[in-house]
């Protein structure tokens, strides 16, 4: 929402300054879907409000539910479509949002990257997904994010850190319950350290063997492992954070020994790296789940290296890790 051509509006017409306040608040509060709800307004300006300006940034198109998780197709004011989904973690509500419509990087298992990038989200898309979501949960509310649906989010740096500061700020989400995963764009690694915050940070690794994570993730051509290593250890000194590290096993591309051994060695080089271990969620015409999850998972405890298996919820409606895309931009 433009609220600063809502402001300009306000204050052109003589409003008092609390009338921005209170919409804002409205706003964020999930609770509404259009201005005409927001009855502690006065009904004259509701109605000019709708005619006016569009309450959210996203319209839902579609939503499929499963068992644990929901997804929504969104359409921007474009008519592109984004997806975004919620999943329920019985605790927890954690939304996983977009920011960006399709991916430019092509990594082979992952269906958003064969969409090409239309373009980026702005902030205000990239927070209206919560949003969405808090209205359709209303009065549970989302408690976590994950920044891993369709798009890189350091590709879209300056719309993200305002995403971020909105979500922080006005929806009180704390900065650890906020998870950013990237592929690896090194450059803004060492900008996302000099933030100072603690939003977790995630890395789609999937290889610790530089010319297989070229064939998995093509950015890995521009940002090479040492590169991102480095990037890595600038971090976790800055932030004394730890740094999660995403991991689709996939059968005889990434699964081997050797793949294992160079995975070993690479998350011993820093005592802050943690594994996350994801079996591959299949999508059409991409790459096979393998099947020695359990030799990894024996090596790795045998070797000390903390890790955790994070079995991929919303398969059924293909809304798991890498399953997002929209077809019919
Ligand atoms: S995995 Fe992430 S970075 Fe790679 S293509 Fe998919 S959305 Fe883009």
């Amino acid at each position: 929402m433009d609220f600063t051509e809502l402001s300009n509006y306000l204050v052109e017409k003589s409003f008092p300054a609390y009338r921005l306040r209170q919409i804002q608040k409205n706003y964020f509060s999930g609770r509404y879907s259009s201005f005409l709800e927001m009855s502690d307004l006065p009904l004259g300006l509701r109605t000019e409000l709708d005619q006016k300006f569009p309450l959210f940034s996203v319209a839902v198109k579609n939503i499929l539910k499963g068992d644990s998780s929901q997804k929504a197709v969104l359409e921007l004011s474009d008519g592109l479509k984004i997806e975004t989904v919620l999943m329920d973690y019985e605790q927890w509500l954690t939304a996983c949002v977009s920011t960006q419509v399709g991916c430019p990087l092509a990594c082979t298992f992952c269906a958003t990257g064969k969409m090409g990038l239309k373009r980026n989200l702005t902030a205000s898309e990239i927070v209206d997904q919560i949003i969405f979501w808090n209205h359709q949960v209303y009065p549970k509310y989302v408690g976590r994010i994950v920044f891993m649906g369709m798009g890189e989010p350091f590709l879209n740096w300056d719309n993200l850190v305002n995403s971020l500061q909105i979500l922080r700020n006005e929806l009180k989400i704390g900065a650890r319950k906020i998870s950013i995963s990237t592929a690896g764009v090194v450059p803004r690694i060492y900008d996302f350290a000099n933030l100072d915050t603690e939003i977790n940070l995630a890395i789609s690794l999937h290889s610790a063997d530089q010319i297989t994570r070229e064939e998995m993730m093509p950015i890995a051509k521009q940002y090479s492992l040492t590169d991102l290593a480095k990037a890595l250890d600038y971090y976790t000194k800055k932030t004394n954070r730890q740094v999660f590290f995403e991991y689709l096993l996939a059968k005889d591309v990434n699964d081997s020994d050797y793949h294992l051994d160079q995975l070993i060695e690479f998350l011993r080089t820093n005592k802050l790296f943690y594994l996350n271990l994801i079996p591959l969620n299949p999508i059409k015409g991409g790459l096979t789940p393998s099947p020695r999850l359990d030799i990894f998972q024996k090596e790795l405890v045998k070797n000390n290296i903390d890790f955790s298996v994070r079995h991929s919820i919303g398969q059924s409606i293909n809304s798991a890790c890498g399953q997002l895309i929209v077809n019919d931009q």
